[in-house]
């Protein structure tokens, strides 16, 4: 007598649930015992567990005939694939381990993609052609297609593949290029501007600010200042031959009793004269 249909299901799911989570249990003897009895999405859980993710693909395309199943398995399994438009910028640091040892998205859709295009023994008795025809066109043509890596895809299809899918893969592709070009062309402008400000700043900072060693010399009388007492002006706008007015960062440092002497010729040769500052 046959078991009752619910009775077996109930089965199928503790089995699966126990194969899914347990970590006791030999997975290679298992899976042999139930390598030909048609237990597909057991065979799935076990060879995943086992990182043998081109068996898991084979399952879903040969024996399900099921490839949007096998997209999601690439999907879902994968490590985040970088999407491969930013892909040296998203690697975060400390979240490795065990991520590590996963592959990434588009290393499972390359494998995927290569069980499209060379079935060779594994189509023996799996999937015909007509079927992995219409999952490459259907793996080409879906939001799927952005993990992919464009070079390794373009790799593994022939030449004379005249595929319309392929035509909008590409279309894809290049928009996507041009698309992450534009980015980094965003990016670099706003790196020079963040890099022209800092030198502003730096600038704004140097001229709140002057140094004096024991080699500064008067501006007026060019003598060394010494441990007498000095005058410090600070910076102005210089105006340049060409008529550009000019940040400058240079202080006047001049002997205390030579700064009456340094303001009187400021003031004769554009009058006004800016704070000074007297120091010791
Ligand atoms: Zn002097």
């Amino acid at each position: 007598a046959k078991a009752p249909q619910h009775v077996v299901e109930e089965a199928r799911s503790k089995f699966k649930e126990f194969i899914a989570e347990d970590n006791r249990f030999e997975k290679a003897r298992v899976l042999n015992l139930i390598q030909r009895s048609g237990l597909d999405s057991e065979r799935i859980i076990l060879y995943s567990r086992m990182g043998l993710h081109r068996s898991v693909l084979q399952v879903y395309i040969h024996s399900l005939k099921d490839y949007r199943a096998a997209e999601k398995y690439c999907i879902d399994t994968g490590r985040d694939n970088q999407n491969l438009a930013h892909n040296k910028y998203n690697v975060e640091e400390g979240k490795e381990g065990e991520d590590a040892s996963r592959p990434t998205r588009a290393v499972l859709l390359n494998m995927l993609l290569k069980l499209y295009l060379e079935p060779g023994e594994d189509a023996k008795d799996g999937a015909s052609p007509e079927f992995l025809s219409e999952s490459l066109k259907h793996l080409l043509g879906n939001h799927t297609s952005q993990y992919l890596d464009p070079v390794e895809t373009l790799r593994l299809i022939p030449d004379d593949t005249g595929l319309p899918a392929l035509k909008a893969y590409l279309e894809g592709v290049l928009r996507a290029a041009v698309s992450r070009r534009r980015t980094a062309m965003v990016a670099s402008k706003l790196v020079r501007a963040e890099r022209f400000q800092t030198q502003v700043r730096y600038l704004e900072v140097k001229r709140k600010s002057f140094t004096i060693d024991t080699k500064t010399e008067c501006a007026v009388c060019r003598k060394k200042i010494g441990d007498s007492y000095f005058s410090a002006h600070p910076p102005e706008n210089t105006l340049h031959p060409t008529k550009m007015l000019l940040p400058s960062a240079k202080w006047v440092i001049v002997h205390k009793g030579c700064s009456k002497k340094y303001s009187d010729r400021k003031r004769a040769g554009r009058g006004g004269v800016s704070n000074v500052l007297h120091v010791r």
